[in-house]
């Protein structure tokens, strides 16, 4: 799961970012609401935490602007103004949930768990295909009904190429849900995790698809 924290504070977003990163998110951290808006059209992120107060563009106008062009990005939104008007002007603007400040890292985590769930064609459902079985709840994986054991990444990677089925993923973009901008990622890492996926599997669950990325078949 990768997201995106977009907070000015220092303290703060040092204290979210680690709180996420031992969650077993990859998280990508930015300042100000222009870099945050390029960042968001430009690459893939499974969520955002958004400040509303943010230096060179209102974090309310990056959600305006991003629900504009059609994205269904889940956003939650962290504000300190307290005042139900400001409330409504997030939400209006596309927010799927929001913080007031000062929140506890707890709440935090648990609206995004919560935040994950609901979000439709990405929900956290079981997943079936190919007699896989996985459970994003627990991030148990079964194959032909034994239990498969992953590293997280391989983990990552399966959840990303089984939802849904049947598209190709390109390499830059599993690379980004993977890893972000922090970690630092060998470049042959990717093809390493899809060989140790298909000796768990099968051989011919993914697809490579030559100069562009991989794919699992849609229909098994
Ligand atoms: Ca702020």
């Amino acid at each position: 799961m990768r997201l995106l924290l977009v907070e000015d504070d220092v303290a703060l977003g040092e204290g979210i970012h680690q709180a996420l990163a031992r969650e077993g998110y990859t998280v990508d951290w930015l300042k100000d609401g222009s870099r945050a808006l390029h960042a968001l059209r430009s690459e893939a992120f499974d969520l955002a935490v958004l400040d509303l107060g943010l230096p060179s563009l209102d974090g309310l106008e990056v959600l305006k602007r991003l629900r504009h062009e059609g994205s269904t990005l889940p956003v939650l939104v962290l504000t300190a103004r307290d005042s139900t008007e400001d409330r409504i002007s997030g939400l209006d603007a596309g927010a799927d949930d929001y913080l007031i400040k000062p929140f506890d890292l707890n709440e935090l985590k648990a609206r995004l768990r919560a935040l994950l769930r609901r979000n439709a064609g990405r929900a956290r459902l079981r997943i079936e295909h190919a007699g896989i079985n996985l459970d994003p709840a627990s991030q148990q994986v079964a194959y032909n009904g034994q239990a498969v054991v992953l590293t997280p990444k391989e983990y990552q990677l399966l959840y990303e190429l089984l939802s849904p089925p049947g598209r190709v993923m390109t390499r830059e973009k599993l690379m980004q849900l993977l890893y972000g901008w922090n970690e630092e990622a060998e470049s042959n890492t990717l093809e390493v995790h899809i060989h140790n996926l298909r000796k768990k599997f099968c051989s011919t669950l993914i697809r490579t698809i030559r100069g562009v990325g991989y794919l699992v078949e849609g229909q098994p």
